[in-house]
């Protein structure tokens, strides 16, 4: 059994994780799960490690940094294997996740010695400057569908501001941040500097958020959840930032090549078998070639290949447990009850796992649940519109405001269009939605702050003033 990583070492906690393999249902592996005495040892760690890790030169928090960065590049392929086991993803994409944590943390390390204050013209004279400090302990709280590369754009900027970690990870996902704690280790990062302790998220994550030494946490996760760590919080008036849920729009105008397109959409949903708080969900097509896209659409969902995330060939593995797949399976019954029009997909596959063939409902209309609420599995929903203003309306018609798409070759409209769609991030003629040089984040209930780029590096740190008398 994998012990907790506090101060370096591995407690056993106070119960047993088991891990299961979405491919087959069959258990992977066994985990520590902490209890409330771990949690609390794992913050005194990260306390008493703060003094000397904030204390480094930025350099040198650079230095170690780099060296996690290039020990994580030389066990990509040992950490896909991992994740694609446990969580599910096709090998292909857990490569690129692998790739994509040892970057953030390339990009955080060169970050780290980048990120300073300003001289200030205040009126009195004098000199004013500011200084951005680390915050203390924050508490990292991720979830299970990207497990490494969500816990890594958490960790990487807070360790390079200076700040000590508690990571606890989702209890279906919980080896890739554990062996994350070991690479860290071994590249040097002190020992307390980056504590990992799984344990269940309703008395684990639930302490972590409401814990008096906690500086500040990063959460990512369902919006209930979300809100629930904002009433923690709020008793020591805790730092937080937030990434929650979604249903993103895909807004597709009559004048785009409709194959290429339906294609880029399929992809855009049901990549991680939907379960991405990005996933294009609400697809939104111009009239004219409505019922043309949702051929295409449904043709490309059906040629999408389910099967063995580990098969080199595979484009979309499992859903995470079973119940995430009946969660799925039942807004597939919601649809049709509905009245929306089940144009493919939505049976299981053969033999153990957790499978469930992508499915796409046309005829949708604004008030279904299955277009306001997010489902996170392979789902989508098609509706049309006849008006530029009618389909920015149906963009926004929700509580969410994470990401988006829109397709044209009309650029004025493209430029327009994207400024009206209320989310944090939207692509113009592509289906990306991250860049890890760039902010990530969500409007309305989508989540409160930015991660990524240099905008999640304020978020680490306080802002302060020192003001120098000097007549
Ligand atoms: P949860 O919010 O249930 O879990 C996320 C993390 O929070 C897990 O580590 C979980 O622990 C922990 N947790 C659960 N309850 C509490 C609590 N009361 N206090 C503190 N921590 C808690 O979401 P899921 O992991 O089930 O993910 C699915 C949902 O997350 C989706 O519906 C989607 O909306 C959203 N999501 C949003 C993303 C974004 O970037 N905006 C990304 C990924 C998901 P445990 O695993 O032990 O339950």
């Amino acid at each position: 059994m994998h012990g907790l990583l506090i101060a370096g070492k591995r407690p056993q906690g106070q119960g047993v994780i088991p891990v299961i393999e979405p491919a087959t249902g069959a258990s992977l592996d066994q985990v520590a799960s902490a209890g409330p005495r771990d949690l609390d040892a794992a913050v005194a760690a990260a306390a008493a490690a703060f003094p000397a890790w904030s204390g480094l030169t930025a350099v040198a928090r650079a230095d170690v940094l780099f060296r996690f960065a290039d020990l994580v590049r030389a066990h990509t392929e040992e950490l896909a294997v991992l994740e694609a086991r446990n969580a599910g993803k096709p090998i292909g994409d857990a490569r690129w996740e692998a790739n994509h944590v040892a970057d953030t943390l390339r990009y955080y390390a060169g970050a780290a010695d980048k990120f300073f204050g300003e001289t200030i013209a205040v009126k009195k004279g004098g000199l004013d400057i500011t200084l951005h400090e680390a915050l203390g302990v924050v508490g990292l709280i991720v979830p299970w569908n990207f497990p490494m590369v969500i816990a890594t754009w958490k960790l990487a900027p807070a360790l390079a501001c200076g700040n000590t970690v508690v990571l606890k990870p989702a209890s279906l996902t919980p080896l890739s941040a554990l062996r994350l704690g070991e690479i860290a280790l071994e590249a040097g990062v002190p020992p307390g500097v980056l504590n990992v302790v799984p344990g269940p998220g309703a008395l684990i994550g639930a302490a972590l958020a409401a814990h008096a030494d906690v500086a500040k946490i990063s959460f990512t996760g369902e919006t209930a959840t979300g809100r629930e760590i904002m009433r923690a919080a709020a008793a020591t008036i805790k730092r937080i930032s937030l990434e929650l849920g979604g249903k993103s729009p895909n807004i597709i105008f009559a004048d785009v090549d409709v194959d290429l397109v339906a294609a880029e959409a399929v992809g855009s949903v049901f990549a991680n078998a939907g379960q991405d708080c990005c996933a294009r969900s609400r697809v939104i097509v111009e009239r004219p070639i409505y019922d043309r896209f949702v051929e295409a659409m449904a043709a490309a969902a059906t040629a999408f290949r389910v099967g063995d995330p580990l098969a080199e060939s595979t484009q979309m593995g499992p859903l995470i447990s079973t119940h995430q797949r009946e969660r799925a399976e039942r807004y597939i019954e919601i649809g049709r009850s509905e009245g929306a029009r089940l144009v493919c997909g939505g049976a299981r596959l053969e033999g153990g796992g957790f499978f469930l063939r992508p499915a796409v409902f046309a005829d949708a209309r604004p008030g279904m649940r299955i277009v306001g609420e997010e489902i996170f599995g392979p789902v989508a929903v098609v509706l049309p519109f006849d008006t530029e203003a009618q389909a920015i309306a149906l963009a926004n018609d929700t509580i969410y405001g994470l990401s988006g798409s829109l397709w044209t070759n009309d650029l004025k409209r493209g430029l327009r269009v994207a400024q009206a769609v209320r989310t944090g991030v939207l692509s113009v003629n592509s289906s990306s939605s991250v860049h890890l040089q760039a902010p990530f984040g969500g409007y309305k209930q989508s989540g409160l702050g930015r991660e990524l780029g240099m905008h999640a590096m304020a978020h680490y740190t306080e802002v302060k003033n020192i003001y120098f008398e000097t007549t």
